[in-house]
Formats: structure tokens, C-alpha cells, sequence
């Protein structure tokens, strides 16, 4: 058995590594680079091994920098099964088709104003490239096992809870003889929502993820901070405006502001939740709510105690509702989306707070504002912020540095080899010291792109 790291070496994005034994080629997450242009431009290029070989890919679950690529490799030959777990299959549903829709945008917008260098410029994938590929889905229950075979070749697999997002896996991966498993994203033990990961069978070799491999997380409490800011904005007779990623994110603020309501902690002020791929998400966190920490009456209740805003129009007509509120809109770093429009109408005004919920990315809007800028550029216009701005960086859907190496004391077998992936190069570096430190005798290396690694 043989594993080779095509992505998310030394960097977070671009996740895929494709396992072989003989003949037999399966794919761990199917991902796409994002971030910086030199990295966005990896997808451009040619797959490293012909996607018609690939028998199967195995998802870990739905983000896109671990599920963005596979309408490509589908384009590009690949015409084996994606396996994952019923929740990964109804959010990639959601997710693919988006991704392909923005690539379509992009495409257009460089086509027309001229700025691509090539004539004309082109989507990566279409939304129809997106939607075709979802036939090729499998999906798997926990703990379930799976075999796939090419002639005498035999690679035996299953997915366990990983936390960090509703149908988040770790995968096994057996040969018989030797094992390998892939943490995927790790969530965190305390999340309110997703459940603790859970893997303890421990494997030969691991993958493990180094996202927050060189920090520890802060203990504040994201409850009491949106309580205060709720309570505060309404006061003063504002409207509270929560720029949130739409899957997972969204879902957590709704969870947070339910269970304040239902304490008493903030009064019955009404929430809109204005962005239809949020309200999509909502509906896969109802269908899957076994996977997650709370009951099926409560995530009901989460959802149902949220008002969706259905059409661009009611999107407008919210910004003339002057009523203290909360409106929860994607995108979470303000780069696009129906946020826009409530920044133009809510950053000008004092009485009003934004309350960003997830890290700002260097560049974006949302990481102008946090930095203090006086005025945003919105649509070609200039807007003053004169609102007060608070952030909100604990909701981290990745465990830290002591919940990495806490997943590996949980399990019952000592790996022989761990490869520290999916993190910046100081941020690996410094797990791949801490796993040596606290395991002697397990070897740990961050693997660079391309090396091949033979498990045998
Ligand atoms: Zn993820």
C-alpha cells in the first residue's frame, strides 16, 4: 500500500491523497486549492494521475478545499464511485453546484471587463458539470465497511465522526496487512453542535490535519459575547448584523441565539436569516440531527425560530425595517452576498453593531472593517462605518493544538509513521515537533507535495 500527498502540504487547502495498492487507486478527498493565485492556478493543472485510473473517491467531508475538485477529475475521466457519509453527500448537493455557479460568475466578469489573459476566459466547472456529478454518490453509515477491489488487490474502508461539521469523517483505510487513516478537519471536543471526534481504533500510519497546530484556543464563550451584543445593540435600538458562513457557521449562531431566548438571557428580538444557502444547510442539519449533539425538537426549534428572507426584494425591504433585530447573512468575510446590501444600509449608523463570527481573511472586507477602516468600498461606492464592530474568532470549527494531540492519545494503537498535512508550514512544523515530543518512538514528518510514501 502506498499513499501520495497530492494537496494540503503545507498549505490548508487543495486536500487529496491518493492510496494504491497494485492496480488499485482510491482518492482521499478530492479538494480544491484556494487562497492565493498560486495556489488557485493548481487546479488548472493537469491531475497527476490519469482520473480514469482512480477507482473511487472518498470524501471526508464537504467543504470545498476537500470537495471543490471532483467535478473536475469527473470532466477529466474519473468514473468511479464518491463515497461519504449521508450528511458530506446533502451538503456537496449544496456546495458543488454553488462553486460551480461562482466559477461561471467569475468567468463572465473577466470575460467582461477584458482582464483575463485568456480569450475568453473559462469556469473551471459549470453548475451543470456540479449537478452531474452528484449521481456518482455512495454513502456509508459510521463505522460501516466497505471493500473495493481490482483483480487480487483489496482496500477495505470506513468512516468515523470527526466533529468540525455535520457529516465530518476520519476514513480507515486497510489493506489487510497495514492501515492508514485520514483525520480529515477535527472539530472541537466542547463544539455545542457538532459531536467530539471519535476514532480510537488507531491505525499504522496517520494523516492528521495541523490547522491549529502552533495554537491554543482562547476560553471565551461565544454565548455571553453575542449575548452582550444583542443586548447592547437593542438598547440603543439597532440592528445587530451577523456577517456568517452559510453551512455549519450560520447553524451555530442560530443555536447560540435559540438557547439565550430560551433562557431568558435576550428578549424575543426577531432574527432573519438571510441567505438561501443557510437556509438549505438549515434543512440538512434537520435531516442529520442523529449526528449531532442535540435533539431532534431543538434543532427544529433552532430553525423554525428563524425568519428566512426569501428573494433579493425582501432582502431589500429588510433594510427599511428600522426595528431593533438580527439579521444573519452570508458571506462571513463580507466578499459578496445579500451582506452587502445590509453593510451599505446598517456600517453607516452608530446605534447598529456587525458582529463577525469567523476568522477575516487578509484582503477581505470583513477583515478591512475588523482592522477599523473608517469607510468600505461597496458596488463601485464608498461607505462610512460608524457602527460598532466586534469580533467574534473562538467559533473555530478545528480543534487546536492540544485537541490534535489528545485525538492521537485517544487512540488504542501507537502509529508507526504520522504525516502532518493541511496546515501552514510553521503551523505543521511545530505539531509534527509536538507529536515527536509527545510520542518517542513515532516518527512524524510534513510530507511535500508530490512525495510518495510506501506503507508496505
Ligand atoms: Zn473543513
Amino acid at each position: 500500500m502506498k499513499v501520495q500527498f497530492l494537496g494540503a502540504t503545507e498549505t490548508i487547502t487543495g486536500s487529496r491523497y491518493l492510496v494504491s495498492e497494485g492496480n488499485l487507486k482510491i482518492l482521499v478527498d478530492c479538494g480544491l486549492f484556494q487562497g492565493y493565485k498560486n495556489l488557485r492556478l493548481k487546479n488548472w493543472h493537469a491531475f497527476q494521475v490519469p482520473p480514469a485510473e482512480i477507482s473511487a473517491v472518498l470524501l471526508t467531508h464537504a467543504h470545498l478545499d476537500h470537495s471543490g475538485y471532483l467535478p473536475r477529475l469527473r470532466m477529466n475521466g474519473f468514473n468511479g464511485t464518491i463515497f461519504s457519509t449521508p450528511a458530506t453527500k446533502d451538503l456537496a448537493a449544496i456546495l458543488l453546484p454553488d462553486s460551480g455557479h461562482l466559477q461561471e460568475e467569475e468567468a463572465r466578469f473577466l470575460n467582461k471587463h477584458g482582464t483575463s489573459k485568456h480569450a475568453p476566459a473559462l469556469p473551471l466547472y459549470t453548475q451543470k458539470d456540479a449537478t452531474d456529478t452528484m449521481p456518482s454518490f455512495s454513502t456509508l453509515g459510521w463505522r460501516e465497511q466497505k471493500t473495493l477491489k481490482s483483480g487480487d488487490n483489496e482496500l477495505t474502508f470506513s468512516f468515523h465522526p470527526a466533529g468540525h461539521l455535520f457529516g465530518a469523517a476520519s476514513i480507515l483505510i486497510s489493506n489487510g496487512k497495514k492501515s492508514i487513516v485520514f483525520s480529515g478537519d477535527l472539530g472541537r471536543d466542547n463544539d455545542p453542535i457538532t459531536q467530539a471526534p471519535d476514532f480510537k481504533e488507531g491505525a499504522d500510519f496517520v494523516v492528521i490535519e495541523s490547522t491549529y497546530g502552533d495554537r491554543v484556543h482562547e476560553q471565551i464563550e461565544p454565548e455571553k459575547v453575542i449575548a452582550e451584543t444583542i443586548l447592547k445593540t437593542i438598547a440603543r435600538k439597532g440592528t445587530v448584523l451577523i456577517p456568517s458562513f452559510a453551512v455549519g457557521r450560520a447553524q451555530q449562531v442560530l443555536y447560540y441565539i435559540h438557547r439565550l431566548k430560551k433562557a431568558g438571557s435576550i428578549p424575543d428580538v426577531p432574527v432573519f436569516l438571510n441567505s438561501p444557502m443557510a437556509d438549505k444547510a438549515n434543512d440538512v442539519f434537520c435531516s442529520h440531527v442523529e449526528d449531532s449533539r442535540i435533539n431532534r425538537s431543538e434543532a427544529h426549534a433552532i430553525c423554525d425560530g428563524v425568519r428566512t428572507v426569501a428573494s433579493v426584494e425582501e432582502s431589500v425591504e429588510l433594510n427599511l425595517n428600522k426595528d431593533p433585530k438580527v439579521i444573519i447573512a452570508a458571506s462571513g468575510m463580507a466578499t459578496g452576498g445579500r451582506v452587502l446590501h445590509h453593510l451599505k444600509s446598517l456600517a453607516p449608523d452608530a446605534k447598529n453593531t456587525i458582529l463577525f463570527v469567523g476568522y477575516q481573511a487578509g484582503g477581505t472586507r470583513g477583515d478591512a472593517i475588523v482592522r477599523g477602516a473608517k469607510e468600505i468600498k461597496i458596488h463601485g461606492q464608498y461607505w462610512p462605518v460608524l457602527s460598532e464592530v466586534i469580533q467574534l474568532d473562538t467559533m473555530s470549527a478545528h480543534t487546536d493544538s492540544i485537541g490534535l494531540i489528545n485525538w492521537l492519545r485517544g487512540q488504542k494503537k501507537r502509529p508507526m509513521e504520522v504525516f502532518v498535512t493541511h496546515g501552514e508550514a510553521s503551523s505543521a512544523d511545530n505539531l509534527r515537533r509536538k507529536i515527536e515530543e509527545t510520542f518517542p518512538g513515532v516518527r512524524a514528518s510534513v510530507p511535500t507535495f508530490g512525495e510518495c510514501v510506501n506503507l508496505d
